[in-house]
């Protein structure tokens, strides 16, 4: 496509876009609150439908509310080439996280639509619900009731704090729609975001191209010692479980060390009980991830926080218990489409590396049923979930034209 080099998104427009649609939920201190399917959200939606609209694009809204923005291509054989992330928030959010996923592919289609570019197989914006999980719990719901790992019977029914459920909250703002989540299929999804993190800003580079996720394994644990008198226990006599859990937790910093960069471990929350001055410690309740984008080495890691409490348990006559909660399999991203975005990197002329996302993100949740991989972008000191996050102008602008030469590579131009 060399006639194609040169073609560029309108980095001013995308901008604007970005700030415009930055009021609906707009926060004094210049983040977003925009809880998924709130009347905020709903603002967000309607805006983004409109331009849909007013463009000619087919829009369309399935049963969880994830809505589909189509810009027909000229061979309907060909399955669409989507691209997406979600408008919703935190509630002390930014205005950067999944809102520049989607107001960048929306930049796409108007830039396809300026110059009269013709793609072969259509282009597909997607929207998805309640990523966040920030209301309703759990998050990554319109992605996953769309690959079928949640039922959309039982995304329906979660309430939020209110005793709202997400069937209400969805008709409340009119976005129940009819279509059945996970009946369109896709040839490939593209998911450009923040990176959310600090690598790409520390090595001054514009462009990630994200080629696999972290597996994640969370635990819950507790350290039972005994509790006894702080003054007549002499030290040798002593089951702390405060100390234990000191030891414990910095066999959970060396292990996680040794499996850097790729795997990190933290320990999140401690409560030491019962929590007084002059008592030993009897117990430390905690939790505890492993995240690694290889799953023979979580596993691995895994392994070692065992042998640690059991070590350390039997070396300071306390008790370590860790009880798996929740896992999730590192995933692979498509290495078709990592290919398209390298090409789309090289032709726009940007220094990339690539990645490993070490948080959750749709494009993780739908990659097991469609080829994706995503684009990531700098943001200001790696910060995200707060107000204070940001992202330059010039890295948002690159982040969607990395992400229009993808989807053209993806899709095919007629000429
Ligand atoms: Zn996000």
């Amino acid at each position: 496509m060399p006639e194609f080099s040169d073609l560029r998104v309108n980095g001013d427009r995308l901008w604007s876009t970005l700030m415009e649609t930055a009021a609906f939920g707009g926060t004094r201190n210049g983040g977003i609150c925009r809880l998924a399917l709130s009347e905020e959200d709903r603002m967000a939606r309607d805006w983004l439908i409109a331009q849909a609209k007013k463009a000619g694009w087919q829009t369309a809204v399935d049963d969880i509310g994830n809505i589909y923005i189509l810009r027909s291509g000229r061979d309907p054989s060909r399955l669409p080439v989507a691209m997406g992330s979600h408008l919703d928030t935190q509630p002390t959010g930014g205005k950067f996280d999944g809102v520049l996923g989607v107001l960048a592919g929306l930049e796409v289609l108007r830039t396809l639509d300026d110059k009269g570019i013709e793609t072969q197989a259509s282009i597909c914006l997607i929207n998805w619900t309640n990523e966040e999980g920030a209301r309703f719990a759990p998050g990554l719901m319109g992605s996953e009731v769309f690959t079928g790992d949640m039922p959309s019977e039982t995304a329906r029914s979660r309430k939020d704090n209110n005793g709202i459920s997400v069937g209400e909250a969805l008709k409340a703002i009119g976005y129940a729609g009819e279509e059945k989540a996970g009946d369109r299929r896709f040839g490939a999804m593209i998911e450009l975001h923040i990176e959310q993190g600090p690598i790409l800003e520390a090595r001054n580079i514009p462009i990630g191209i994200v080629e696999a996720a972290k597996g994640q394994l969370w635990f819950d644990g507790c350290v039972r010692g005994r509790e006894s008198h702080a003054g007549t226990t002499p030290m040798d006599l002593r089951h702390d479980a405060l100390t234990a859990f000191a030891a414990f937790a910095l066999e959970i910093e060396r292990i996680a060390r040794a499996e850097a960069p790729a795997g990190v471990g933290t320990i999140g929350v401690a409560h030491v009980g019962p929590g007084s001055r002059n008592t030993i410690p009897g117990n430390v309740r905690f939790t505890l991830e492993f995240r690694h984008s290889d799953a023979e080495r979580l596993a691995a890691m895994r392994a070692a926080a065992e042998t640690a409490a059991q070590q350390i348990s039997a070396d300071r006559g306390v008790h370590i218990e860790l009880d798996c909660i929740w896992q999730k399999a590192p995933v692979t991203f498509d290495p078709n489409v990592v290919a398209a975005i390298a090409k789309a990197a090289e032709r726009c002329g940007f220094d990339f590396i690539h990645m490993t996302s070490g948080a959750g993100h749709d494009a993780v949740a739908v990659a097991k049923v469609m080829p994706t991989a995503m684009i990531f972008i700098p943001c200001k000191d790696g910060i995200s979930h707060n107000e204070a996050e940001s992202a330059t102008p010039q890295d948002c602008a690159a982040g969607a034209n990395v992400l229009l030469h993808s989807v053209l590579e993806l899709a095919g131009v007629s000429v």
